[in-house]
């Protein structure tokens, strides 16, 4: 597939010139969006909606993935006491208006079809389901996860941090869907964050197993954002030519352990803390670098994925800058009760606290 250029490069490229009418309409539709919305202080920054899982006519059992992961990780921190259930924050799901910020029509366009669909989330048999059907039952509930990661960066600026329980779609640019990943929700988060937040620094600290081919693309020569990288390079998308784009590369191979793994996340942290100054950081927290793994084929162990959170969350407060987190891919049974714990972990730790006055 070659890549038409559309609205992925478009943010660079209007700066030199001032603002283009495009830009003009990007910026209204971001200030007139109701996705940032007030969250009252007794909820904490923890963002999920039941509506995020995609369960249906059996699509869980033709897929891989646990596509009820979403829930499984609240459910595993309220039967632990670790989060009260009247404390998460519910986002709105993101309206065509709001994707447009990103996506072209054409690209939005594409997704009324129950085949591309199918392609985009690897599950065959959905190309034979009405398109009615599919938006409902998979691209609603994708949507209701955009607008978390979105609404994500205003909590994180306003609290510290903040966890959206799902997004994480780094595979997906403005003009192409891919690998599970239908909306571009991290550039959207950036693209809102510098018109409503106010922020020109943003860094993304991509520890899921792939490359994040999505938002390199989309933030291709934009100086703004720091991208540090941390993947299998051996295994999809192998996109060379968003590889051109990060600013900070760690390839690993298959089979990568857990102690070599830390060893390189502790040096890549150390430069990156030196050569870029963020006000914000967006941490892809995909846990498919677990052993076992089918996808990710590398074997970090469960307490591995709760020492990397806490080293990212340790960096950020060091910088004393805000960091919001997406849970992005790893859909193995077990992912759910490892991320659960590692979020325990970061509230032991003081790095979160995700009590809030009553
Ligand atoms: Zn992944």
């Amino acid at each position: 597939m070659t890549s038409a250029p559309a609205a992925a490069a478009s943010s660079s490229r209007t700066v030199a010139r001032g603002p283009s009418d495009a830009e003009t309409l990007r910026r209204n539709r971001i200030l007139s969006s109701k996705l940032y919305f007030d969250v009252p202080p007794n909820k904490v920054p923890v963002i999920y909606s039941d509506s995020y899982n995609i369960a249906f006519l059996g699509i869980q059992k033709l897929h891989p993935f646990d596509s009820s992961k979403w829930g499984r990780i609240c459910q595993f921190l309220m039967q632990d006491g670790v989060l009260d259930k009247i404390r998460i924050v519910e986002p709105l799901e993101a309206s065509k208006d709001d994707l447009l910020v990103v996506h072209s029509e054409l690209y939005l366009r594409s997704l009324e079809s129950s085949i591309n669909v199918s392609i985009i989330i690897e599950v065959p048999p959905v190309a034979l389901l009405p398109n009615c059907l599919v938006q409902k039952k998979v691209l609603v509930p994708f949507r209701k996860q955009v607008g978390g990661s979105i609404l994500a960066a205003k909590l994180a600026v306003e609290r510290g941090w903040a966890i959206n329980v799902g997004g994480g779609f780094h595979h997906c640019s403005a003009d192409r869907g891919g690998g599970f990943c239908a909306y571009a929700d991290i550039t959207l988060c950036i693209q809102y964050a510098f018109v409503r937040l106010n922020i020109s620094r943003v860094m993304i600290l991509d520890l899921d197993a792939h490359q994040g081919n999505g938002h390199e693309r989309d933030f291709s020569n934009d100086s703004r954002v720091y991208i540090l990288d941390m993947y299998n390079c051996e295994i999809f998308p192998c996109d060379y030519e968003a590889k051109r784009y990060i600013d900070q590369k760690v390839e690993l191979k298959s089979g990568t352990k857990t102690k070599d793994y830390l060893d390189k996340l502790d040096s890549a942290l150390k430069v990156a803390k030196d050569v870029f100054d963020p006000e914000l950081v967006i941490y892809n927290a995909g846990t498919d670098i677990l052993d076992g793994d089918p996808l990710g084929q590398m074997k970090i162990s469960p307490d591995g994925v709760t020492h990397r959170d806490e080293m990212v969350f340790r960096f950020a407060q060091d910088k004393k800058t805000p960091i919001l987190m997406l849970t992005s891919g790893g859909y193995m049974k077990s992912s759910a009760r490892v991320i659960a714990d590692s979020i325990a972990n970061l509230s032991t730790k003081s790095l979160i606290d995700l009590c809030s006055p009553q």
